[in-house]
């Protein structure tokens, strides 16, 4: 026997789990954006006017943000969608995900803009890793605050006025938790600001998609036949979010809604803790002009030390 569609009686494809509605194609298409239209208005992620730079990396997540955005975005004719991918090169991972990066953009009819590593910072990532001087310095770290540095930069050239990025409720949920187990509650306090506390000098930057889990987005993209990659970065090595992965996994098939409950939770403590909290003294980095809390910035620093090889 065919199960029915919770809010329409056609045949259901899926069951929401944390909802408890089985769902046909066209309700959790619908159900998913509608529930991601709450999430901006309630964070006031947008205003009626934004030049959006949507961050894609030619995976699902991303896919599944540009395409809601892009059905919302139709009732504000004011806003503009302007995705734009960092490319990190990373050599087999990058090319095909760039490929289906611009399969995607194209299909809805928008010009995808890419920056390279290369082009910016005068290397790739593989050639950085293949030169570092100490192999327990990992990929990652190199990645993590050069990306951050040209995503913002990349938004400034694009004269964007927010930055989404695709982080779903499972990634999400997985930081919060991460960040509890590691001590660092601060933390939480400084990466779930609302947009309105964006600390200056910065592209402040929203998750549309936070609250649509890693299997509802994989549903999404899947029905609505979206163009994307399913292959782990092979620098990727995170063993400790492997390990919060599995648990929260886990005890989200137990209890549907914890996932939700763990990110509503980390709200909770950003809030209470964004009152308290003694503003980081911040001045500008000596060589780039960017903020920092140090005398030069992260991203100086990796430059020097590429330079310096
Ligand atoms: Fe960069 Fe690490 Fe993510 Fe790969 S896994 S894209 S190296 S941050
Ligand atoms: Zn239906
Ligand atoms: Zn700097």
């Amino acid at each position: 026997m065919t199960t029915s569609c919770s809010k329409c009686g056609e045949p259901a494809v899926y069951l929401r789990r944390y909802t408890g509605e089985t769902l046909c194609t066209s309700c959790l298409i619908t159900s998913t954006v509608q529930r991601v239209r709450r999430t901006i208005n309630k964070r006031k992620m947008f205003t009626e006017t934004d030049r959006i730079a949507v961050a894609i990396s030619g995976g699902k997540d991303s896919a599944v943000l540009l395409d809601i955005l892009y059905r919302i975005e139709q009732d504000f004719p004011r806003t503009e969608l302007i995705p734009f991918l960092i490319d990190e090169g990373i050599h087999g991972y990058r090319d095909e995900s760039l490929q289906a990066a611009k399969a995607l953009t194209a299909s809805l009819g928008l010009d995808l803009h890419v920056t390279s590593f290369s082009d910016k910072f005068g290397q790739s990532l593989d050639s950085i890793v293949e030169g570092r001087q100490d192999p327990r310095v990992t990929a990652c770290s190199y990645c993590g605050v050069l990306r951050r540095k040209a995503i913002n930069d990349a938004a400034r050239e694009l004269e964007a006025d927010v930055v989404a990025t695709g982080h779903n409720l499972d990634d999400e949920a997985q930081t919060v938790l991460m960040n509890i187990m590691r001590g660092d509650v601060q933390r939480i306090a400084r990466t779930n600001r609302l947009r309105e506390l964006t600390i200056e000098g910065f592209i402040p930057r929203v998750k549309p998609i936070m609250e649509i889990s890693e299997r509802d987005t994989v549903a999404y993209a899947y029905f609505q036949k979206l163009p994307f990659v399913d292959m782990p970065c092979p620098y990727a090595t995170e063993a400790y979010r492997n390990d919060i992965r599995e648990f929260l996994g886990r005890m989200e098939h137990k209890r549907p809604g914890t996932l939700l409950a763990v990110l509503h939770s980390g709200d909770a403590i950003a809030e209470s803790l964004i009152h308290d909290q003694v503003p980081q003294k911040r001045g500008v980095c000596e060589r780039c002009g960017d903020p920092t809390t140090g005398r030069i910035c992260k991203t100086c620093q990796i430059l020097e030390e590429l330079q310096n090889r």
